[in-house]
């Protein structure tokens, strides 16, 4: 049986085969769930820490179960990606990223809006057509729409990623890697990538108020990051401390629950009235 966890999610608590059964049925609803409009846009702002400008939003999916509430992309990544069910996700996403880009950009509000790739659609041949045709559908310029990649995708066929990558560059859009620390890229491989922004783990970033080894870490993604020209996002700022540390850092931009937790892109311009 699922029951409410922390912050009203839905959380499952049964035993090993009942999970199974639970996934294999949540497979089929996702199809249905795709098809019938049952995922929602969520975003998170990003804030530039040296002006606390807002400079952007990460675009993240949620799933509205019409019997197990709302449900986290943690849950359900994993099964789209067993299922095949990447592509159809992630043109969702993409439809509803572009469509929501160019209702600010008709209201004044020009935000760039980063979309979440997975390894599969890294060795998509045709992602980067059906992204190029969406800019021409909607309209709007290049700088209004990015993608964030994980540092443990883009691992899985560096070749492959390295050569979307380059196609996205070309549309003129901003890339950042993902998760970064968690994926053990070597340098030489990073510095061939043609990213603008790198984004530090939550993992490194939450405990580095307690934590001299991942201060540490933190530190020297963003001197890393800065000697190769990219930008740093810091995400999973929690707290005021987090913020200055980060800030004496010199880190660029700062994600997390201290600035906002995610929210229906639909109040993303009344929030930041708000926070302005
Ligand atoms: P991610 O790309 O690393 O996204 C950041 C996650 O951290 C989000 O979880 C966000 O809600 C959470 N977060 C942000 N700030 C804080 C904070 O201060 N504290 C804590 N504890 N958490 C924070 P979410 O939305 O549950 O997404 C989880 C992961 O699912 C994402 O991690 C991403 O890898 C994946 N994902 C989400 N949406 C999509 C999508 O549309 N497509 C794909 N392929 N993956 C997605
Ligand atoms: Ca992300
Ligand atoms: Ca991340
Ligand atoms: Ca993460």
């Amino acid at each position: 049986e699922a029951r409410p966890a922390r912050g009203g999610y839905a959380m499952y608590t049964g035993g090993q085969e009942e999970q199974h059964t639970r996934r294999l049925a949540l497979m089929g609803d996702l199809r249905h769930a795709i098809e019938h409009n049952q995922l929602l846009l969520y975003c998170q702002p990003k804030v530039d820490i040296a002006s606390r400008r807002v400079c952007g939003a990460e675009a993240l999916v949620r799933w509205e179960h019409p019997v197990h509430g709302m449900i986290l992309p943690s849950e359900f990544i994993p099964l789209a990606e067993q299922a095949g069910l990447i592509t159809p996700l992630t043109d969702w996403m993409l439809e509803s990223a572009f469509s929501q880009c160019y209702a600010w950009h008709e209201a004044g509000l020009d935000r760039p809006l980063a979309v979440n790739f997975s390894a599969h659609d890294l060795r998509d041949p045709d992602l980067v057509e059906r992204i190029r045709g969406l800019f021409s559908t909607w309209g709007i310029g290049p700088e209004l729409m990015q993608f964030e990649l994980t540092e443990s995708a883009l691992m899985e066929d560096p070749a492959s990623a390295l050569e979307t990558l380059t196609d996205l560059k070309q549309l003129g859009t901003q890339l950042y890697i993902d998760d970064f620390g968690t994926g053990y890229s070597s340098l030489s491989y990073l510095q061939k990538l043609p990213v603008d922004y790198i984004k530090i783990d939550q993992a490194f970033v939450m405990p580095m108020t307690v934590s001299d080894d991942s201060a540490v870490i933190v530190r020297s993604t963003i001197e890393l990051g800065h000697n190769l020209d990219m930008k740093i996002v810091a995400e999973g700022v929690e707290s005021q401390a987090h913020w200055d540390s980060l800030a004496s850092l010199g880190c660029d931009v700062a994600q997390g629950y201290h600035i906002s937790k995610p929210m229906p892109a639909e109040q993303f311009r009344n929030w930041e009235t708000s926070w302005a």
